[in-house]
């Protein structure tokens, strides 16, 4: 990737927006509703001159246009807290003497996914500290498989530090999802200060690294920043020249985004953010993203607390974890949190069932299955969505779901089915809720 390009049409793109008059915002907000995605001028002009409620308004019109009532759950899992780079912000940072280290044998990962499973969680996703010795293909191929193959899991995503081109190609090939992985920080001083030492003080490795994936077969990636460590505009676009970048080398964006906020971790010298971020800014950067791709999975963390989150059901948010643990043994092994075991602190600890009862409060269908990119073999729709979320979701209440939330989530189903004009399908669900 040209970094001398990608930088100077994030500066242009945030100089120009600058001079953006009212009315042209708010021809833009309403063009943006329209669901066509937003380019990077675009994009950087409501980013800074776009008004809150309208684009949190024109975010849950599109994310209801594109996935209806559809929200799809997913958990961490966490198979190694050993780390060789010393990012200021994780408690997994290598000079943390504090933390107790760990890393999971292929039983032991099993374990972890029998347990999430059982809990009802279909999608996975792997993660784990930057260590050399466990970026090699044939156990990463290993941990994948080992998920893959248990009951009830139906997906494994991966978020795993910058690999080779035949690495990636191995690793897809052992049957990941979606590969995942954050640049943190588009700024690059900042993202100097922030990564200190290892593999990832590399900032151009890092960011190529998505695009290494994509050409060597991952059809689905996912890039995301931290929030907080900087002011965010920079931030903001960084993540959609990427993602534009992306786009035009291969023709599909990006299949998700996340925007997690900083959080306190165990001896982090970073102890609170530099740039803090209120919770209606944050909701509204969420709503922005929505604008800017309106077809991909905008994923909102257990980071998050619970309020929030709440609030955030209906929203351009169409991805939740759920039930999330942050640390190695954290689903089989510990009854609850670690704090001298895992990457950071969570403040949304409900547990899956709890999520799926408030989404259901919500007036949302809470899903097991994950977006994929669309193409002419895979279209997607909100209608496929509604599809496939009924019918994970009667999996989940008659085989997972508390008596309560089996209630009203059949409750739920119920009013929804009449309207989806399927007989065959709702034949199928009916028969599935008994
Ligand atoms: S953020 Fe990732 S790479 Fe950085 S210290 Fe934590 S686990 Fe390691």
């Amino acid at each position: 990737m040209d970094l001398t390009l990608f930088h100077s049409q994030i500066e242009l793109a945030l100089e120009e927006a600058q001079a953006t008059t009212s009315p042209e915002i708010d021809e833009l907000t309403a063009q943006a509703g329209a669901g066509g995605g937003l380019d990077l001028r675009q994009a950087a002009k409501l980013l800074l001159k776009g008004k809150t409620n309208s684009l949190i308004e024109q975010a849950i019109k599109i994310k209801e246009k594109n996935f209806g009532q559809r929200v799809a759950l997913f958990a961490p899992l966490y198979f190694t807290n050993i780390c060789k780079n010393n990012c200021l912000y994780c408690g997994f940072r290598f000079d943390n003497k504090k933390l107790v280290r760990r890393q999971l044998t292929l039983p032991e990962i099993r374990k972890e996914a029998k347990a999430l499973a059982r809990t009802g969680h279909r999608i996975v996703l792997l993660i784990c500290g930057e260590n050399p010795h466990d970026s090699r293909k044939d156990y990463l191929s290993e941990v994948i498989k080992t998920v893959r193959s248990t009951p009830g899991i139906a997906r494994v995503n991966l978020e795993v530090a910058p690999l080779s081109a035949d690495e990636y190609a191995h690793l897809k090939e052992a049957g990941a999802g979606t590969y995942i992985l954050f640049q943190e920080t588009y700024h690059p001083q900042t993202y100097k200060t922030m990564h200190p030492s290892g593999a990832k003080a590399n900032f151009e490795n890092r960011i190529n690294a998505p695009l290494k994936a994509v050409e060597a077969g991952f059809t689905e990636v996912g890039l995301g920043i931290l929030l907080g460590l900087r002011n965010y505009h920079y931030d903001f676009l960084g993540l959609v020249a990427h993602a534009r970048e992306i786009k035009e080398r291969f023709g599909f964006y990006p299949s998700s985004f996340s925007l997690p906020r900083l959080k306190p971790a165990l001896d982090a010298p970073l102890k609170t953010p530099p740039a803090p971020i209120s919770d209606l800014e944050f909701q509204r950067l969420a709503a922005l993203l929505r604008l800017v791709f309106p077809e991909a999975e905008i994923i909102l963390t257990t980071r998050e607390a619970p309020p929030l989150r709440d609030t955030m059901m209906r929203s351009g948010v169409s991805m939740f974890s759920a039930g999330s643990r942050t640390h190695p043994g954290g689903y089989s092994e510990e009854a609850d949190h670690a704090p001298n075991k895992e990457q950071f602190s969570l403040d949304d600890v409900r547990s899956l069932d709890e999520i799926v009862g408030k989404l259901v409060d919500s007036g949302e269908l809470p899903s097991f299955q994950e977006a994929v990119t669309p193409s002419l073999a895979r279209p997607v729709s909100a209608l496929n969505y509604q599809k496939n979320a009924l019918l994970s979701f009667s999996e989940y209440l008659t085989g997972h779901a508390s008596a309560l939330t089996c209630k009203k989530g059949t409750a739920l189903i119920r009013q929804i089915l009449p309207k989806m004009n399927d007989e065959l399908l709702s034949g199928e669900i009916i028969r599935k809720l008994g």
